[in-house]
């Protein structure tokens, strides 16, 4: 079956907005074994828009349609694609009663334009909005099915995942499963080297790597006539990355972070933690809020950018500062040792380093980044030279002080 992508809005063509719609309409087509073969993206025009969809319709089973769904006069996806497919525009009761429920429930003034979104091609799917006011439909006729979805992520997401991606997933014969490991630790090239034999080998499944900042993602991808088909194609796989990279790997579960991994073996071992950051000035703690319940483990961090507050906050010895200076492996050491006996906690990471571009020097360039880590008394120090602009130095930091910490929090914990 081939599938063809079209994104309405003006605002698209003049780069106003990142077409994310398309980027995550393409991955899943593709994660659901749909053939996509073109993807457009058309300004707020009638006459082009159907000039377009009956190309599209010429060449393609499915086309789906993204934005210009709303209740204004600009909006005219629904008006023109139901044109195209021949089908007359009715109201649909429970699109109209939702519509004035969300709009009283949030106070907003209903004006006669809103009802406009009430109205669908006859004999359509309706798929109900839980995130805003305009319905998704899906039509269809005996050669083409059209999807038209709005504009918003926060809308368009939800009702792709929970009734398209069921609905189309139905009309295919195959199911394409994936699996994505995610690795720290280890480089993209170090890691892809490790499994050429793998990715050279592959047809079903495949094995593609994705790079995140500090981090290597797998992706494991199998087709089958059913998930468990496809899942048994997949575990073979997986066991031999799990055998090649054992403790590098953090999860096999593509919803987890890293800081979730991290929190979840704080919790499971009651250990408390606490941060020391310098260069990275509470990004490495905001990554540890971005879990929920961490609470329990993380009570307080600190911010040091200054040497006065590594010696107030923390206790650095001043002839450290001195004589080995705020970016040294020296610092990073007392650092960790020193917050953590401030906090009382079982482990603190330290971060201090020169995010740039200014403030580099021949011996210590911007990018040199000190991480320690001291768990339960033992300090893990390491050294780091990063490049990139200045928030891409603070992020890998922040990627390389989780990949530290953990490492250290499993060696505790084997102990
Ligand atoms: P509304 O009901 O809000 O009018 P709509 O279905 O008419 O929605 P548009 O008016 O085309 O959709 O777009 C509304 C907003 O949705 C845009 O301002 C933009 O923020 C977001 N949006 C639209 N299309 C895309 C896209 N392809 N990628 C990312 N965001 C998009």
């Amino acid at each position: 079956m081939t599938v063809e992508l079209i994104c309405v809005g003006t605002e698209l063509l003049l780069g106003n907005i990142v077409n994310t719609n398309g980027a995550f309409l393409s991955e899943q087509c593709a994660m659901l074994g749909l053939s996509m073969y073109y993807q457009s993206v058309v300004g707020d025009n009638a006459g082009r828009l159907e000039q377009l969809l009956h190309t599209a319709k010429e060449r393609s089973d499915v086309i789906i349609l993204c934005g210009g769904l709303g209740p204004t006069r600009d909006d005219l996806t629904k008006e023109t694609a139901a044109e195209v497919m021949g089908k007359k525009l009715v109201e649909d009761a429970r699109a109209r009663q939702e519509i004035r429920e969300f709009l009283e429930k949030r106070g907003h003034e209903i004006t006669e334009n809103n009802w406009k979104q009430a109205l669908v091609p006859e004999g359509c799917k309706v798929l109900y909005n839980s995130n805003g006011t305009a319905p998704g439909i899906i039509m269809e006729d005996e050669n083409t099915c059209m999807i038209l979805l709005p504009g918003p992520p926060n809308e368009l997401i939800p009702m792709f995942e929970e009734q398209v991606y069921p609905w189309l997933r139905s009309l295919q014969p195959e199911v394409i499963c994936s699996r994505m490991v995610k690795f720290c630790g280890i480089g993209e090239s170090a890691a892809e080297t490790k499994i050429l034999d793998l990715i050279d080998a592959q047809k079903n499944p495949t094995v593609a790597p994705y790079a995140k900042t500090g981090e290597v993602h797998l992706r494991i991808t199998a087709k089958a006539v059913t998930e468990e088909a496809a899942f048994d194609l997949i575990a073979p796989v997986e066991d031999a990355l799990k055998q090649r990279f054992g403790d590098l790997i953090y999860t096999d579960d593509p919803q987890v972070t890293l800081e979730q991994a991290i929190a979840e073996l704080l919790k499971e071992h009651h250990l408390t933690i606490t941060t020391a950051e310098s260069c990275t000035g509470g990004l490495l703690a905001g990554r540890l809020v971005n879990v929920s319940g961490i609470s329990e483990n993380f009570k307080e961090g600190y911010i040091t950018y200054s040497n006065e507050a590594k010696e107030k906050l923390l206790g650095v010895s001043h002839n450290t500062l001195k004589n080995h200076g705020a970016v040294s492996p020296e610092t990073a050491e007392e650092m960790a040792r020193g917050g953590r006996k401030a906090a009382g906690a079982d482990i603190c990471v330290a971060v201090t380093g020169i995010a740039g571009p200014e403030g580099g020097t021949a011996e210590k360039p911007a990018g040199l980044v000190y991480i320690s880590c001291c768990c339960k008394g033992t300090v893990y120090t390491e050294k780091n030279l990063f490049s990139g602009s200045r928030s891409k130095i603070r992020e890998y930091s922040v990627a390389s002080a989780l990949t530290l910490l953990r490492k250290a929090i499993l060696n505790e914990v084997k102990k």
